[in-house]
């Protein structure tokens, strides 16, 4: 049979990435726009599900956002995820698609879950409350995955990434994540000449980066080879503190102010370092550092965001 691999979410950075990826290797990748099907819409997604036919689905759709957007809308995180993976994993299902990859996150483990963190430490302890509307429609969705595994036999996995970063990140600044935040503030600090540039936080918690392309090469794997009940973490192996994060981009960027800490914004989880020994296991690890995937995110930005601000 014909592959026909449906990426869903594929204009987000981690959809683009894993399409990307795919389409160098000359696989046969189907896409729909959001114009066109709201992933919300169950009898739509059914509709289009058996129209289209993938022969398999990477679900990289998501409602992602950064800390503050996490806290301010808990309720567009935990309805629109909840719905869309519902949606699409239950729709495979009935249209006789026997493979799915679920992405989720770090977020889904505890709090206060021992470092690094194993994937057997799901649902050990409380969640970190800035993002659980999140981390609790990601933890269903494992389990959707894991439930139409033991009821039908369905070949559905899913792969939690660290926080990732790379081409196609969101780079508004009340909504993104750390760091497309962090290199816009540099940025724009440095053509301002400002004098300064806060960052949220104590600058104390450490978060592990991974560069999207080096995830996409993680992600096509488990789609080609992996097959388990258990979910499977995907993670740089290293942490940093926000405070050396924004030192990096500071340098990247040619900044050479001060960095003020603005401690009224929460620090979040104080650390979340995935043991991602299972799929090292397996062949797989991270091969873009840490400061060349900064440098080429940084090069994305100036040629795709910061071009188009300037043209507008
Ligand atoms: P998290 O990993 O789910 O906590 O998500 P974020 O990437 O939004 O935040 C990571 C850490 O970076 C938190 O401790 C934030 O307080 C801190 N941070 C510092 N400055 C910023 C900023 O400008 N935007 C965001 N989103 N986080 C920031």
């Amino acid at each position: 049979m014909d592959e026909r691999i449906w990426v869903a979410g594929h204009r987000g950075m981690v959809g683009s990435a894993i399409t990307r990826l795919f389409c160098s290797q000359g696989r046969n990748v189907i896409t729909v726009d959001r114009s066109i099907l709201d992933l919300r819409k169950q009898d739509e997604v059914e509709f289009w599900l058996r129209a289209n036919k993938p022969t398999s689905i990477v679900f990289a759709a998501a409602k992602v956002g950064g800390i503050i957007a996490n806290s301010t809308y808990p309720a567009d995180f935990i309805y629109d995820n909840l719905t869309i993976q519902t949606n699409v994993i239950h729709g495979a299902h009935k249209a006789g698609v026997d493979r799915l990859v679920f992405l989720g996150s770090s977020c889904i483990y505890p709090k206060f879950a021992e470092q690094p963190i194993k994937e057997s430490s799901l649902l050990t302890g409380p969640l970190e409350p800035t993002n659980e509307w999140y981390a609790i429609a990601k933890i269903s969705g494992i389990m959707t995955c894991q439930a139409y595994r033991k009821q039908y036999g369905r070949r559905y996995v899913s792969v939690m990434p660290c926080n990732l970063y790379g081409p196609n990140d969101n780079f508004n600044l009340e909504t993104s994540h750390v760091m497309p935040a962090l290199m816009r503030k540099f940025h724009e600090a440095k053509v301002t000449s400002a004098k300064e540039v806060v960052v949220w936080g104590t600058g104390a918690p450490l978060r592990e980066f991974l560069h999207v392309d080096d995830l996409a090469r993680g992600v096509v794997w488990c789609h080609d080879n992996y097959d388990e009940y258990e979910h499977i973490n995907c993670g740089a192996g290293f942490d940093v503190t926000i405070r050396e994060l924004a030192e990096t981009i500071a340098r990247v960027v040619g900044f050479s102010g001060d960095i003020v800490f603005d401690v009224s914004k929460p620090d979040g989880t104080p650390r979340k370092i995935m043991d991602s020994s299972r799929i090292r296991a397996l062949g797989w690890k991270p091969e873009i550092s840490f400061d060349d995937g900064i440098a080429s995110t940084y090069r994305w930005y100036l040629a795709n965001i910061d071009a188009k601000n300037r043209a507008a």
